[in-house]
């Protein structure tokens, strides 16, 4: 039972085909390539990947702007790479899952493209329509700076249409019952085509009432269970990952009282705290957000993340808390987005500091939930500030030290690839660190062997134990008789800290299951640890076999 909500689990692996790897030469990725790629990721060890966008669109968004649902961009390959790709991951035990991008579609949508130009039609009303200038237009919107209004004006539909997104993005009308019709049309589609779920685009929107009038937009939460209902009658395991930057109180409308709605959700609150504990070593609002987010049905999960395809979103941060973070990794506007964010990926965040990096991602592994990485992640990818917004981080896959970084034959790729300084290819890449064991990659391999042994953290409930130092991080997890306890320290220098495991008798011996030792507890049953720099220590508590756990599961 345990092994079938495989969500809790997993570690998923996001990438975009474009920019991962390119077989027929033309500078773009594409299907041939990823399956060409399949066996690596299956020796990284992870157990999901979530694919971008790859459907037919005009690409302004990067595939976020989708004009053909049930088809793969012709530059990516067919619809039969689609399935030889999900059927190869198949059988490497490694599920796919999608991105589901149902809250806008393209301009270039032949909905859309018809909605406009015919008010009789039958796709008039997938749309949102105003005839006069909503007053909120210049409110709402999800890209500042760079985008204008949240309702533009087209001559054709001779009318206002609502875009929470770029203008190329016209919203769905999702409060319409075809279009919801639509949705699960798509989603049935691609589930027969061999994918495990999807992640599901900007769903707070997709939910929200939208219209001219609509001045506080109430979220139809029923929606949810419709998604989620359809998807279980169709294919027992596979679920949703909601993209829903919310507040706690309404994590459980999104998971549902009864487990009935979203499987699993990012957590974006304990991402913006983690990101400040890096900043200043206080993990106080970290263990604030993890209890805030602490409450949800047994079969929900978290996603945890570091950095994703997106700028790093610090909205929920206090204006003081926000400062301290860009002030630490991203202090030139240049690296800054959207008034809110930093676009930055998280190795340069991190000065390149190879313990900082690696203490971060363990400590993203440890937390409550199942972790969320990204291409390049693990070889520590830099960034080009010099591309346009979130871009900077989107660079293509760096392989190996051939021109292009192995990623293309092609002279053009699709978007630069990073040449230049200490990330660029010809230092960063794939082939140069499988030779080395210390390396980045072979780091993550190993990083990922602990996380998948140690299913506690999925399942179990957590404690954090009072260290003594608010720059050190102690969580102890239980789950039928098993426990594991997890120290991070978050400061450049080594502490000594007590640690109470307070878990009795069980608690007098910690073996350690990543490189460190083990820990025996004095007379009054703490264990003193001497922390270096940037430590990650992970013990299983108490028992002699700590591969097999104290419980078999
Ligand atoms: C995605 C973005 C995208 C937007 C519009 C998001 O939340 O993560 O990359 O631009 O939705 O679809």
């Amino acid at each position: 039972m345990i092994n079938d909500l495989w969500y809790k689990n997993a570690v998923i692996y996001c990438l975009s085909v474009e920019t991962f790897m390119d077989a027929n030469g033309d500078g773009i990725g594409d299907f041939q390539g990823l399956m060409r790629r399949l066996d690596y990721l299956a020796g990284l060890g992870i157990t999901a990947i979530w694919l971008m966008p790859f459907q037919a669109s005009p690409g302004k968004d990067d595939g976020y702007d989708i004009s053909d649902y049930y088809n793969v961009d012709p530059r990516y390959g067919t619809l039969g790479d689609f399935v030889e790709f999900t059927h190869g991951a198949k059988q490497r035990g490694i599920r796919v899952l999608i991105d589901l991008v149902v809250n806008h579609t393209s301009d270039q949508h032949p909905w859309f493209q018809e909605a406009r130009r015919d008010p009789a039609s039958r796709y008039r009303d997938w749309y949102v329509w105003s005839e006069q200038k909503p007053e909120n237009a210049d409110q709402g919107m999800v890209f500042p700076g760079v985008q204008k209004s949240t309702w533009t004006y087209d001559e054709a539909a001779k009318a206002y249409y609502f875009h929470r997104f770029y203008d190329c993005q016209p919203d769905l009308n999702t409060a319409n019952p075809h279009v919801q019709a639509e949705i699960l049309k798509i989603m049935g589609f691609w589930i027969q085509l061999g994918v495990s779920g999807f992640r599901m685009d900007a769903v707070p929107f997709i939910i929200a009432k939208k219209g001219a009038d609509v001045k506080k937009p109430a979220e139809q939460f029923d929606m949810l269970r419709t998604f989620r209902e359809f998807l279980q009658w169709r294919q027992g395991d596979s679920i949703i990952l909601a993209e829903a930057n919310v507040l706690p109180e309404t994590d459980l409308d999104y998971f549902g009282e009864d487990g009935d709605r979203m499987q699993m959700m990012f957590n974006f609150q304990v991402n913006q705290a983690l990101f400040y504990a890096f900043a200043t070593t206080d993990t106080g609002p970290l263990v604030k957000a993890m209890e805030k987010t602490r409450a949800r049905p047994q079969t929900a999960q978290w996603g945890l993340f570091l950095r994703n395809h997106d700028e790093l979103d610090l909205g929920r941060l206090s204006e003081k808390q926000r400062q301290a973070v860009f002030a630490a990794f991203g202090p030139d506007k240049s690296m800054q987005l959207y008034d809110r964010g930093i676009r930055r990926r998280l190795a340069p965040m991190l000065k390149d500091s190879a313990p900082h990096i690696r203490m971060a991602y363990s400590l993203m592994f440890s937390l409550p939930g199942t972790p969320v990485i990204r291409y390049g992640d693990e070889i520590a990818m830099g960034d080009d500030l010099s591309l346009p917004e979130r871009n900077c981080a989107r660079t293509p896959m760096q392989w190996s030290r051939e021109p292009n970084a192995g990623f293309t034959k092609h002279d053009k790729p699709v978007l630069p690839v990073i040449a230049k300084g200490p990330y660029g290819y010809q230092h960063v890449n794939v082939a140069a660190q499988r030779r080395d064991p210390q390396s980045m990659l072979n780091w993550t391999e190993r990083l990922i062997r602990m996380r998948k042994e140690a299913p506690e953290i999925g399942w179990g409930d957590f404690t954090c134990l009072d260290a003594g130092d608010p720059g050190v991080l102690a969580i102890r997890y239980d789950w039928r008789n098993n426990a594991v306890l997890i120290v991070h320290n978050l400061h450049s220098k080594p502490v000594e800290v007590e640690i109470d495991p307070d878990i009795g008798e069980q608690g007098h011996l910690l073996i350690d299951i990543a490189d460190g030792d083990n820990s025996e507890a004095d007379d009054r049953g703490r264990h003193c640890l001497l922390l270096e720099p940037y430590a990650y220590r992970w013990f299983r508590v108490g028992g002699l076999d700590y591969l097999l756990r104290r419980t078999e599961i």
